[in-house]
């Protein structure tokens, strides 16, 4: 059910979360599905609702940076800075996590945390006191949810869904491991490498995105974020050959990139990235509303700025 995040509504999230059940709630990136995050029935309940590979890990929400260091076995310096300057943001940090804690999924011995930049999830950390994990409030491999509306239709079971509007970034965060001397991305996100550089230094990238280039076979990366409808990513929407593609075809561009006689559904998104994010994952979803079977998209430009966007569209594209 949707609710409002007035008093009333906070108040019997809590009392769910309590109860170790789970409660969805917006956050600046997506909706998350939220859990007490070290309680193994509430935690046993997120896999369970979204189908989620029990191997792929939870990032942990929490209200502030001492409450971060709480789950932390070892605080580096490094992560100090990065609070200090993302923090309430869309960056989760990966750090040792405190050995009095149990593991979440088959995370070994760290832990992935952040303080989320949304009022409404503050104010749930807060009034809950509870460290929360929340991945994005959707089936497993499908298309994050950026309004509630999207949360009750992906998930009709999850019993409360605090509605916080849409989400302005519009696309997960950026996952940093800074348990080694260099720090490492593990999955490019809402904050981009620039910024973080400017606090880090040098970053090592995962292999896949490292060259920055769209993976060259669709095959070899996960599936994820995926609509329902075929992704066919493109260098050119008028050029292709369509002949191949199921019908209806709709098409994914943005603006400057050619339009290319969609028919049944056709988005154009911003030439900007952030704003292309952060209307990404609507966009898949009304072209799924739309009832597409083929969705063309134009590939964004090879270049840094539209590292996260370009990796959430070739997973999307994965077989
Ligand atoms: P999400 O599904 O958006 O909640 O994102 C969870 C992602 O965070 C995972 O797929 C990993 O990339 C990352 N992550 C979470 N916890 C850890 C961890 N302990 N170690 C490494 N990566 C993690
Ligand atoms: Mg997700």
């Amino acid at each position: 059910m949707i609710v409002r995040p007035d008093a009333e509504g906070i108040r019997r999230a809590v009392e769910i979360l309590a109860a170790d059940s789970v409660v969805a709630f917006p956050t600046e990136t997506v909706y998350g599905l939220g859990a007490h995050a070290f309680s193994e029935r509430a935690v046993g309940e997120i896999y369970r609702l979204k189908n989620r590979p029990s191997w792929n890990p939870l990032i942990v929400h929490v209200a502030s940076v001492s409450a971060a260091r709480e789950l932390a076995e070892e605080w580096p310096g490094r992560a100090d800075e990065l609070a200090a300057r993302f923090w309430p943001g869309p960056l989760t940090l990966v750090v040792r996590r405190a050995r009095r804690l149990p593991g979440i999924g088959a995370a070994n011995d760290t832990v992935a945390v952040r303080v989320p930049a949304h009022e409404v999830a503050l104010r749930l950390l807060e009034a809950s006191g509870l460290p929360l994990a929340a991945p994005s409030a959707n089936r497993s491999e499908s298309i994050s949810p950026t309004t509630a509306e999207h949360v009750a239709r992906s998930l009709p079971d999850v019993p409360l869904v605090l509605d916080g509007g849409a989400c302005s970034w519009g696309i997960e965060s950026t996952v940093l491991d800074v348990t080694g001397d260099v720090p490492r991305l593990l999955r490019p996100g809402a904050l981009g490498l620039r910024e973080l550089r400017d606090i880090t230094g040098s970053l090592a990238l995962p292999e896949d995105v490292a060259d920055g280039a769209a993976r060259p076979s669709p095959g070899m990366s996960r599936r994820h974020y995926a609509p329902r409808a075929r992704v066919v990513l493109c260098k050119d929407v008028q050029d292709v050959d369509r002949s191949g593609l199921a019908e209806p075809v709709g098409v994914l561009t943005y603006e400057g990139g050619g339009s290319g006689e969609g028919g049944v559904g056709t988005e154009v998104l911003s030439a900007e990235p952030r704003e292309y994010a952060a209307d990404l994952y609507a966009a898949l979803h009304r072209l799924d509303d739309a009832g597409v079977a083929t969705i063309l998209v134009l590939e964004p430009p090879q270049t840094e700025d539209w590292l996260a966007v370009r990796d959430r569209l070739s997973r999307a594209a994965a077989k």
